[in-house]
Formats: structure tokens, sequence, C-alpha cells
């Protein structure tokens, strides 16, 4: 068996306006833009990162974000809800600050002990900020959020299944210890300090997510090189299908859709965000793999200008 995932390595939504969804992760939210590149598969399309200062596993954010895309519905089948961790005493920052920017947010909540902050992006995407005394300090970025209140990284996601099962077991294959339960939410936890936390939302009525802007494409989690083989087969031994090992340059990558619908990715920590820039200038150039290097000017001149607004 390979050892224990210490958590999620990042998340992949979808979203619509492209500037529109730059202003609210960099500004709005205070991450930093950590890789700006080109979907693989169509190139009129950015694929953007946010994250910390360096863009560490467990705090990278990403999108596809389609100037046409539909909306999708939130459903079976999905990570419904993205959460982030923020200090404990920041709660009143953000419920101002959500409040401030016009973001669509609701009234804190408890939820297991922890305070939590529901509120959606620009497209509907449901996240939430979770705020607890354990939230490591971390390496937030400069920005318009100070960094006593910064978005340390992940806190988890929220799965919702008609059948929670499969996929829990999965989850305590990976690391994830079953938790802490109420309602419908069953909590699994791992080890590490950031994305620890998968809830898994038993819903057997609950109709299919469909992929548009406003959804959450997949979520990946943390492996180390050495073991990423390993994964795979334990994936294949469960009777799923991963794909093979595919170099993503800045990670390493294995994908399977779970029995309950969801598209699990098994990503390497490294080389990391800075194998291609500098800390210093990360995301301020449209990086692409080498194999587009020579369209660059007829893909920059394609793509929407993201620092308009
Ligand atoms: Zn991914």
């Amino acid at each position: 068996m390979p050892s224990a995932i210490p958590g999620i390595h990042h998340v992949t939504a979808i979203a619509s306006d492209p500037g529109r969804n730059h202003d609210f992760y960099t500004r709005t939210l205070g991450l930093r833009m950590v890789k700006r590149s080109v979907n693989q598969d169509d190139v009129s399309v950015y694929h953007l990162f946010y994250g910390d200062r360096g863009g560490s596993p467990g705090t990278s954010m990403t999108f596809f974000p389609y100037t046409d895309a539909r909306p999708g519905r939130v459903g079976a089948g999905q990570v419904s809800m993205t959460q982030f961790l923020v200090p404990e005493g920041s709660v009143d920052y953000w419920v101002d600050r959500l409040a401030d920017e016009g973001v669509d947010a609701d009234e804190p909540v408890e939820r297991f002990g922890d305070t939590v902050i529901p509120f959606r992006d620009p497209d509907g995407l449901p996240l939430e900020l979770v705020a607890r005394a354990d939230a490591p300090d971390g390496d937030p970025p400069e920005g318009p959020v100070p960094a006593e209140h910064a978005v340390r990284g992940f806190f988890g996601v929220a799965l919702t299944l008609q059948t929670a099962e499969p996929t829990a077991g999965l989850l305590e294959e990976m690391g994830f210890d079953a938790v802490e339960g109420e309602g419908d939410r069953q909590r699994f936890r791992a080890d590490g300090d950031l994305g620890y936390v998968v809830d898994l939302l038993e819903e057997p009525q609950a109709p299919r997510g469909q992929p548009g802007a406003g959804t959450v494409h997949h979520v990946a989690f943390q492996v180390t090189e050495e073991e990423q083989a390993e994964w795979r087969e334990v994936l294949l031994d469960r009777g799923l299908r991963p794909t093979e090992i595919i170099d993503r340059k800045w990670f390493k990558s294995v994908y399977a859709r779970t029995s309950g619908g969801v598209l699990f990715e098994f990503a390497t920590k490294s080389p990391g965000y800075t194998v291609d820039e500098d800390l210093e200038s990360l995301g301020e150039r449209l990086v692409l793999p080498e194999w587009l290097e020579d369209r660059r000017d007829e893909i920059e001149a394609g793509l929407p200008d993201l620092d308009a607004n």
C-alpha cells in the first residue's frame, strides 16, 4: 500500500467570464494568480490557477473560464462544495469584506464546532470559508487581504452522492478516516494541514449534476512521484479505470472517475508552479507547453484581456 494521502492538491472548476473570475479570486478573495495558461484541448480558453504565494499543494483553485459557458447545475456525482480555510479570528473580517464586495453570501453557520461562511462566486460556484484555530500561517500573497486574515488554502470539499459507500471505501484506502457525521453528512479526515477534509453528502434523490459554469470539474489529491503508479494500481484493483500518468508540467496526474461519479485526480506535489517561472513573477506571463510555443502570437491574440477590469 502506498502511504496515506495528506490532502487535496487542487480543485478545478468551470467559469464563464475570465476577467470577472480573475478579479474575484485575486482581488475579492486575495489569492495570487500563480499560473496563466491555456486549456490544452482548446487554446482559445485560459487555464487560470490561483493559490498562495507559490501555489503550494493544498492551495490552488484552478479554472477553465469559457466566455460563453452555459451555467451548470450542482448535483449528485460532483464536488458540490469547495471549502477554504481561514484563521479563527477572521470571521468578522470576512463577513464584512464579502458584504462590502457585494458577494452573494449567507450568514455564518456552525458545523462540527467551526464557524462556516457559505457564499457563491460570480458564476454561482458554491464556496465556504471555514474558520479554525489550527489554520497554518502558510505563505499568503501580498495583496488586498491582510496576511492575518488571508485564505490559507483548502479546508476540504464536499461530494454529493446518491450512494456514499464505494466512495467512502476509496477515501479510507486513500488515508481519510471517517471522523464524524451529522444527518446526511459524513466527514472524512486526512493527516495533512491543508485540504484534509472530504465530506460525503448522501442524497439518494439528488438529481445528477450538469457540467457548466459554476460547477467543479474535478478534485485532485496529493501523491508523491514515487507512489503515483501504486495509486494507479489501487484504482485498478477497485475496478475503476484510471488514465495513464499524464505529465502536466507542474505536476504529473492520474485521473479516475469514482463509482459515485466524481472525477478524482492523483497529482504529484512536485515539481510545482515554479518549475517554469520565478516565484516573483508567477502568473504574469502566458505559459504554454513547448509544443504550443510556436503558436504563441496566434494564441495570445485569441485570448481575452484578463486585466481589463
Ligand atoms: Zn487537475
